[in-house]
């Protein structure tokens, strides 16, 4: 099995937080955005990272680019810890670790051409030895796009054509990962069917990784080789893709996927209506984060966190059900709120 080419073990981000002592009490507290998260990704391996908005998913994304300084845990990439690595050293990993974000117009400077933009991290990196045009009009061509957009400013292209742009400028270094932070969702149906096809074609030709953060699905469902459910910092499932949807293990993926309306996935999953909104990152509850909205939660699940663990065909899950601390789940019958 080839060496993997991100890991990620214990993994934190705690940001303090604000508030008036006596208000709400929140100051002198910690705001767990990313509390404690490992993983790995293989060379060429699409990991799909979902959850509700707020799980700290890009939170996670922008650690393991090193665009945050993580609180607590280790990164290693391309066989190098670069947890703590800075200058000189960080830029050139980062020539390896690229990102695309979900609003194209924000990560354009609105005064820069598309060619610009294009050719902005081969002239930081050094890597401008030819003609710019050229170089900036193979990197248009290989994005659906032509050596004509080159000229033109942010304004004066479509969101679609923009995403484009940010991809174009994403590949040019040669990376052998790619973050993309929720990369079509600021984009019409059409829009999303076309770039995520374009990832799928450059993953396929360039042998790239990417770590996939959406909150939809049937995104991850087309795009993931493995998927990770995030819920309030925490990992809570991670596993082969048709496996986890054929038969996920934890109730907050189950409660996902019984409220996600899917491609081409033909399975079933036991009903489950997730109900209330997930806890506040400062103050999350005790035990299972999840329990307050589990409808299986039993009393161990408000004392004792579950941890991690790896079941059956490699899937991981953070369960007490699964864990034998608790009675297996009845098979019938739809429960829609905890006990
Ligand atoms: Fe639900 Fe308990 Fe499992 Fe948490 S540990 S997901 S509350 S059954």
């Amino acid at each position: 099995m080839a060496e993997d080419l991100l890991r990620v073990e214990g993994l934190k981000k705690h940001y303090p937080a604000r508030g008036r002592r006596g208000l709400f009490g929140a100051r002198g507290r910690a705001v767990r955005a990313v509390d404690g998260v490992s993983f790995a990704v293989a060379p060429g391996e699409v990991l799909a990272v979902v959850g509700e908005s707020g799980c700290g998913k890009s939170t996670l994304g922008r650690l393991v680019l090193r665009l945050l300084d993580p609180s607590a845990g280790a990164i290693s990439f391309d066989g190098a810890d670069i947890t703590r690595l800075g200058g000189e050293e960080l830029r050139r990993i980062r020539l390896l670790m690229q990102i695309v974000f979900q609003d194209p117009f924000g990560s354009l400077n609105p005064r820069m051409t598309a060619g610009e933009a294009i050719a902005y991290p081969l002239k930081v990196h050094g890597l401008l030895d030819g003609g710019r045009e050229g170089k900036v009009a193979e990197l248009l061509e290989r994005v659906g796009l032509s050596a004509m957009h080159a000229r033109r400013l942010p304004h004066e292209l479509s969101g679609g054509q923009r995403q484009r742009v940010g991809i174009a400028r994403a590949i040019s270094v040669g990376p052998k990962l790619i973050v993309l932070d929720e990369p079509v969702a600021a984009l019409d149906l059409s829009a999303q069917a076309h770039v995520l096809n374009l990832f799928k074609d450059l993953q396929r030709d360039m042998g790239m990784a990417y770590l996939f953060i959406t909150h939809d699905l049937s995104v991850a469902e087309y795009m993931a080789d493995r998927i990770l459910v995030m819920y309030a910092g925490k990992v809570v499932e991670l596993g082969e893709r048709r496996r986890l949807f054929e038969s996920p293990r934890h109730p907050y993926t189950e409660a996902l996927l019984s409220a996600a309306v899917l491609g081409s996935w033909g399975g079933t999953v036991r009903e489950t209506i997730l109900e209330g909104d997930p806890p506040s990152p400062i103050d999350p509850p005790p035990g299972c984060r999840f329990h307050p909205r589990c409808p299986y939660a039993e009393r161990v699940c408000r004392s004792e966190e579950p941890r991690l663990e790896r079941l059956d065909a490699g899937q991981l899950a953070a369960c007490h059900l699964r864990t034998g601390r608790m009675e297996p789940p009845p098979e019938e019958g739809r429960r829609t709120g905890p006990r």
